[in-house]
């Protein structure tokens, strides 16, 4: 059960996994996956209510996970505000009603998080840093090489100040054992196998 707030410190304008209490003030929303953990509050008319009353307000996921989402009764009716995108393809951002000018333009990528159909991790780019949040995924050692957008233009890998690791199991060193974890200054590329 994850127990993420669904808010990335640097970038408290967007919700990722939470639609309830707190994020219903959020500008952008994403969607990881669509496991019933990490849709709170999806379903509610309250969050429906709040996507009708702000115009430009959208639920960013990828394009399986949308169709999860437009078979489905109960999420249906979402289906004017969402965003289904490809992975590997950054998107540019302009969050409305954001009036720090260093805060509402972001670029958000998809990733393959291997943990189920539909499922991705989001690496958000922003004038403030780098956030990569994984939600539940499942990656081997060396995979890392092969993620084109945790990459640079010159081959090296990105810098990341924040990591948002959501997991409650236990990889095999022992490093991760709570949810959600919450790292900076993740510098040195990801070459670990961790599995969730
Ligand atoms: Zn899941």
């Amino acid at each position: 059960m994850s127990s993420f707030s669904g808010k990335l410190k640097a970038f408290p304008q967007i919700s990722v996994d939470r639609f309830d209490r707190r994020n219903l003030a959020i500008t952008a929303y994403f969607l990881s996956h669509a496991h019933s953990d990490h849709m709170v509050g999806l379903s509610s008319l309250i969050f429906l209510y709040h996507l009708e009353g702000n115009s430009g307000v959208y639920l960013y996921c990828w394009s399986i996970t949308a169709r999860f989402l437009q078979a489905s009764i109960r999420h249906r009716p979402l289906n004017p505000w969402v965003r289904p995108r490809p992975h590997e393809q950054p998107l540019k951002i302009t969050l409305p009603n954001v009036a720090e000018e260093a805060c509402h333009q972001l670029c958000v990528t998809l990733i393959p998080a291997g943990h189920c159909p539909g499922s991705v991790m989001f690496l958000v780019e922003g004038r403030v840093g780098t956030v990569l949040y994984t939600g539940d995924f499942r990656t081997g050692v060396g995979d890392v090489e092969g993620i084109r957008a945790l990459h640079n233009g010159n081959g090296t890998v990105k810098t990341v100040d924040w990591l948002h690791v959501d997991t409650h199991c236990s990889a095999t060193t022992g490093i991760f054992s709570t949810s959600p974890r919450e790292r900076r200054a993740w510098k040195s590329g990801w070459r670990g196998g961790i599995t969730t």
